[in-house]
């Protein structure tokens, strides 16, 4: 069977132009960036809100995970941040990829990574795509119903199949099982279609929902796929494959669910279950770069709420917010996680009145009193609601506010509804050895 050559033998690999990567503090890069801001220039580049992306984070998470979990081999979810910097450091780090799209697999492809480090991990997939993986030798991809069998069957005969089965997300955020994955007493039917096309079923795959907040869950989905492994024998296939998805905490998570609590129950469960034959690996997502990436945002208008006016709908005279702040980046821009990924964001001091006030327990913002106030994005839309109740103290328009952990499922959905644009990354590291790897 000919096929045609993989994207990275047509064109070599793709140039990228490699921005700068500073070696700075976070803090640093923020006030760096601020103080050769000028309000009265009237730049608009300058004015933007923009991100501080922290490759040293995502490096320091993927040693962590060698060492917690060194049998289990991380795919990145590239649906979650595929920031080109990101992308280049987990690829020279060895990580493979977990792509949903022909363009999400041509953009590794492109970073010169073996088609044998990605992963086809979206059930329902398009036809032209299928083929676009056939071509270039991306063998592996999950399916969840029949359909899909004969559609790989036409487009991809030779694929490496992993059979997503559905396992207990009520203890997630984002429950995906509501999309995904083949319930149980529907595997043998599934086992029995992919048989009698002779149809490559290499192993199991699942996802415990994105924002879990249950380590067990990770262990009871492992025992679920330890049974449509031994079910698997009855067709005739010899599984030797596990992709444990995503679903693991950000860096920032410290209470509840930790990666150290998953790895120690997922690691164990995984090795009593599995024998070393068997191929383990997963689809984290935010765990890479939830915690990578701070934004940073201007206050660009406030209003004033006068409790009489009956032109502002208050409800709670007490716990109203007595000022407006509307800045540069919103619901439909990075903070589209408000709505989609059920993030929690807190608006904090950046630049107040010229003054750089960064950090929770910054001097001045002790020292000062502090009102409720909601936050906005720039949109017409009212539902471009950041912050309904934070506290601040005053603001004036052109002060900055900053926003930590936004590194998952923020830029990545960003829309430029109302014609605004993406917030920039600026790229630092806090890991000296990442210089090596980019
Ligand atoms: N794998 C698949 C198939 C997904 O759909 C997702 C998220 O939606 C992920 C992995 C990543 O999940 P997380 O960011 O929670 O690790």
């Amino acid at each position: 069977k000919s096929r045609v050559k993989t994207q990275m033998e047509m064109n070599g690999t793709a140039k990228i132009n490699v921005p700068e990567v500073h070696t700075r503090s976070v803090s640093d890069m923020l006030e760096a960036r601020l103080a050769a801001f000028d309000p009265e220039s009237g730049d608009a580049e300058a004015e933007n809100a923009f991100y501080v992306a922290d490759l040293g984070e995502v490096y320091r998470q993927h040693l962590r995970w060698k060492t917690l979990m060194p049998r289990i081999e991380p795919f990145f979810a590239m649906k979650c941040n595929p920031d080109p910097m990101v992308m280049r450091l987990l690829a020279s780090l060895g990580a493979g990829f977990d792509c949903a799209s022909k363009n999400e697999i041509q953009s590794v492809l492109n970073l010169g990574v073996e088609p044998s480090r990605i992963i086809y991990a979206n059930p329902c997939k398009q036809n032209s795509f299928v083929k676009y993986a056939y071509m270039n030798n991306v063998r592996m991809m999950t399916f969840d119903n029949a359909e899909e069998l004969h559609k790989i069957k036409r487009f991809h005969p030779d694929a490496q199949l992993v059979l997503r089965i559905l396992t207990d997300d009520s203890k997630s955020l984002c429950k995906l099982g509501l999309k995904f994955g083949a319930p149980l007493d529907t595997v043998a039917s599934l086992l029995a279609t992919a048989q009698q096309l002779d149809l490559d079923v290499i192993g199991v795959s699942f996802h415990v929902g994105s924002g879990c907040f249950d380590a067990n869950a990770f262990g009871e989905a492992v025992i679920r796929a330890r049974r449509v492994f031994d079910q698997a024998k009855d067709y005739g296939f010899d599984f030797k494959f596990l992709d444990v998805g995503g679903g693991f905490p950000s860096a920032h998570v410290t209470e509840g669910i930790t990666f150290e609590k998953v790895a120690r129950i997922l690691g164990s469960t995984v090795d009593t279950l599995f024998g070393p034959e068997v191929r383990v690996i997963a689809e984290p997502g935010r765990y890479y770069v939830g915690s990578a990436f701070t934004l940073a945002t201007q206050v660009v208008a406030r209003r004033t709420i006068h409790r009489d006016s009956d032109t502002v709908a208050i409800e709670d005279e007490q716990e109203s917010p007595s000022h407006m702040y509307y800045i540069n980046d919103g619901m439909y821009g990075s903070f589209n996680c408000i709505m989609f990924d059920h993030q929690v964001c807190e608006p904090l001091v950046l630049l107040r009145d010229g003054e750089y006030v960064y950090g929770r327990d910054h001097p001045r913002l002790i020292q000062e009193p502090r009102g409720v106030a909601s936050v906005w994005g720039p949109t017409c839309d009212s539902i471009d609601l950041i912050a309904a109740n934070a506290r601040l103290p005053l603001m004036e328009t052109g002060d900055w506010l900053y926003f930590e952990n936004m590194g998952a499922y923020t830029i990545t959905a960003a829309s430029q509804f109302n014609g605004f644009r993406r917030s920039e990354v600026l790229y630092t590291t806090t890991h000296q050895d990442v210089i090596f790897h980019i």
